[in-house]
């Protein structure tokens, strides 16, 4: 073979392989186009019943609501352990607390562990970070990242973005969708998104925005039928401190210090200085919010002060404010939320975006006496959870099975094309988005919360499984006790059965369940008996 057949040969094979090359190059390019954009919008503390798509009509919320009608609706989402942070690493990694290591708020979240933002990444998805983060260590998987400090503030809300700390003039929910659009609007539209659009709201204290405030003025919200639950044969339930009518009256009520005698509120923390928590974050409003603030509350307030108020009178004035409040900065929540709504319209990226409205975990809204979560009951465990995907999931459909949000990350995975690493212990919902009526997905759901006596409101350490029906909890560290409810004929779980005659055969059964999920999951060793101390 001469020279110049050798080079004739050898142009031949680089001007194929530069072709190989090429079409890869297409393909690749290609399936990016086609891959589905995702936005995860997570609320913080947002309960099912403050959600219209729910059935519920404590609020009209048309813009979540629309993703329920153009999408899924899953009428069973629960969290592994219903508290913030570790809820948002549950989430990250599609692991439990004891595998993730983020077992309550205290803990700093291991940012080097594997997450489903860096494997899309890795993938070729563009990913962002906008709003509440929480989880103490720097954001990683992230092409960009803005995020509150901590818990943030409602007002003049300030963000950190690698080295920056910026202060915004502006209400927290319109600050963080701001960001958001701005980033939908820049962002390298060769490459599929995974974009975090994480609200503050509506986190306690309940700040609403200004322009909210007329809402519900002259109402008076419905009570929970058990509002004054005595917590009969619930030790643990009895124990928390996290009534309505102990709330504080300056943080959690906004009173002034001159509509009260003292603080009298404990607020699920004796140690925590509320009137100078409630005072830095008044400070924080500007001149024209504090103007519209004060003209709303200043005349009420004072109407409470000379009402001189006690006992139960007192609990119910307090769940008023606190529900009104509440409901105020959902409001904002939902409106901003149909702000992104419009701009995928507008932009024509309705179509091939996942778009998926959640919370790190449900709320009391009074039930129980109660605000906050923690407990494996109903309206804590429970979280919404709403997913819009027009090229997969029929519009109006509802999911009823038993699904938890370890499932996340394996189901943004499912919909990239991406590996499930097998570590991960969720399980993708696709299936159940494309066939709601008879993918079979999940017969009992595990769950452990840790905090304990080391947190806020002095919820006792407990693991239990949930099954369609039955609940059977456990309380551990420094209590032993056991809980069991027939969710059937006690959806508030009012009527603890672990001791009921005609029940120890399904005690016995759920016991069985536990445990295989225990060996299931590897939480083998949660029975500990050691007692901490407050820090
Ligand atoms: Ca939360």
């Amino acid at each position: 073979m001469s020279e110049r057949t050798n080079i004739s040969i050898l142009i031949t094979l680089l001007c194929l392989w530069s072709c190989v090359k090429k079409e890869g190059q297409t393909t690749r390019e290609s399936s990016a186009a086609t891959r589905p954009n995702i936005i995860f919008i997570m609320a913080d503390d947002h309960a099912e019943k403050a959600i219209s798509a729910y059935g519920h009509d404590l609020i009209e919320t048309p813009n979540i609501d629309r993703l329920a009608k153009e999408g899924m609706l899953f009428r069973n989402s629960f969290v592994t352990n219903s508290i913030c942070a570790p809820s948002r690493a549950a989430i990250l990694t599609g692991k439990f607390s004891h595998i993730n290591g983020k077992r309550d708020n205290l803990d700093v979240f291991d940012g080097d562990q594997e997450t489903f933002p860096k494997l899309l990444r890795r993938a070729g998805y563009t990913t962002a970070m906008i709003g509440k983060w929480h989880l103490k260590s720097t954001p990683q998987g992230f092409d960009e990242w803005n995020i509150l400090i901590g818990q943030g503030n409602y007002y003049s809300p300030r963000f950190v973005s690698g080295s920056d700390t910026t202060r915004v003039d502006g209400y927290v929910t319109d600050v963080i969708t701001d960001y958001v659009l701005d980033f939908l609007n820049r962002r390298d539209t060769k490459q599929p998104f995974c974009l975090f659009y994480h609200h503050k709201a509506p986190h306690r204290n309940w700040m609403p925005n200004v322009s909210d405030l007329h809402l519900y003025a002259d109402e008076n919200l419905p009570l929970p039928a058990n509002f004054f639950d005595q917590y009969n044969n619930r030790q643990a339930a009895e124990a928390a401190d996290m009534r309505i009518a102990d709330m504080f009256l300056s943080a959690d009520m906004k009173l002034m210090p001159d509509d009260y005698d003292s603080e009298s509120g404990t607020g699920g923390n004796d140690h925590y200085d509320a009137e100078r928590a409630w005072k830095a974050n008044y400070n924080r409003m500007n001149e024209k919010q504090r103007e519209a603030w004060d003209a709303h509350y200043m005349p009420l307030n004072k109407a409470f002060a000379e009402s001189k108020l006690t006992g139960k009178e007192l609990a119910e004035w307090k769940y008023q404010r606190y529900m009104k409040d509440y409901l105020r900065c959902i409001k904002s929540v939902d409106d901003n939320v149909g702000r992104v709504l419009g701009h995928l319209d507008k932009s024509g990226l309705a179509e091939n975006t996942i778009v998926v409205y959640t919370s790190d975990q449900g709320f009391y809204l009074g039930e129980h006496g109660w605000y906050d979560k923690r407990f494996m009951y109903e309206e804590s465990m429970r979280t919404p959870l709403i997913v819009r995907y027009p090229k997969e999931i029929k519009a109006g459909t509802v999911a009823k099975q038993l699904v938890q949000n370890i499932d996340h990350a394996a189901t943004f995975l499912d919909f990239a094309g991406i590996d499930i690493p097998g570590e991960v212990q969720g399980k993708s919902l696709r299936p159940v988005m494309l066939d709601p009526d008879h993918a079979p997905f999940r017969e009992a759901l595990y769950y452990h919360y840790y905090e304990g006596l080391k947190g806020w409101h002095s919820v006792k350490k407990h693991y239990g499984v949930r099954t369609e029906r039955y609940k059977l909890i456990h309380f551990y560290h420094d209590i032993d006790t056991w809980e069991l409810y027939d969710l059937k004929n006690d959806s508030e779980e009012m009527n603890n059965l672990y001791n009921t005659e005609g029940y120890r055969d399904i005690r016995e059964d759920l016991h069985q369940k536990l445990k295989k999920l225990k060996i299931k999951y590897t939480d083998i060793d949660s029975n500990k008996t050691k007692v901490y101390n407050r820090e």
